[in-house]
């Protein structure tokens, strides 16, 4: 069982934009369409059972929308239960919500998320801009304590909206908030990271970042934090999560480790 725990989708319409403004902001190019029949075909190909699903609302207007098209989404790929695949045999969709800092009524939009099926929420906060320990977030994740779990994109050496010292003081204040951190707790700076995640309870993903790191340190870092904490993803469309797939392979690690990266952690995080 492979669950990818990170991946993007678009509809139709606005996919092939939304795809371009990716690779500008990363300034690498796109291995998917960004469309969930994409990714779909995707995971079929390289072998994925279930993917974690989700898109970032860049302004307020956008949730209530971005969050209905998630769940019609996931729907029709049945978002439910533990088995591995939808009714075309393909790989099953587990959808995220996105919410906002500045939108009017959280509490409301949390509510309706959780109707609709979804199972976690999305921030991006470089593409949002806002600043993870911004006053504004707190309310919200005292609304998602113990509700839903939360993953953050982490890391970008160009901004400071993500970095870890913003994440690290929203984990001690709280402290029953379920959260991932992206890309091994900051992308483009996993070793400063560590110095503020090894203590601290949270959960990590290895998208985006084996590439960077290298195969050797990657190792390290999932002994240093333990596969218990490791949940492995793809980034797509950026990425191509059979390739992404292939990759993680190729680190030297248990088989125990490589069951617990690869479903064990995202069961966990998902049954609860
Ligand atoms: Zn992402």
């Amino acid at each position: 069982m492979v669950v990818d725990f990170h991946s993007h989708i678009y509809p139709e319409k606005i996919a092939a934009k939304a795809v371009v403004s990716t690779e500008a902001f990363y300034t690498i190019p796109a291995r998917g369409r960004g469309t969930p029949e994409d990714l779909a075909a995707a995971g079929r190909k390289g072998g994925i059972d279930r993917f974690v699903v989700f898109s970032a609302a860049a302004v307020p207007a956008q949730v209530v929308t971005i969050n209905s098209y998630i769940a019609s989404v996931c729907a029709v790929r049945e978002n439910t239960g533990r088995a591995g695949a939808d009714k075309a045999g393909g790989p099953a969709f587990t959808g995220f919500g996105t919410l906002h800092p500045d939108m009017e009524n959280p509490g409301g939009e949390i509510e309706r998320i959780v109707g609709l099926g979804l199972r976690g929420i999305k921030f991006h906060p470089d593409m949002q801009k806002f600043n993870i320990d911004d006053e504004r977030m707190m309310k919200i994740y005292a609304l998602l304590e113990g509700n839903l779990p939360v993953i953050f994109h982490t890391g970008d050496y160009r901004y400071t909206y993500s970095h870890p010292a913003r994440l690290a003081p929203v984990l001690d204040a709280f402290p029953r908030l379920t959260v991932i951190a992206a890309h091994f707790g900051g992308w483009s700076l996993f070793d400063l990271a560590l110095e503020y995640f090894r203590e601290r309870r949270c959960y990590f993903d290895i998208s985006s970042s084996i590439p960077y790191l290298g195969r050797r340190r990657a190792e390290e870092l999932i002994r240093i934090y333990g596969a218990e904490r490791m949940l492995f993803g793809s980034d797509y469309p950026i990425w191509d999560p059979g390739e992404c797939l292939k990759e993680f392979l190729e680190l030297k690690l248990s088989s125990a480790e490589q069951e617990r990266i690869l479903s064990g952690t995202a069961l966990e995080i998902l049954d609860n």
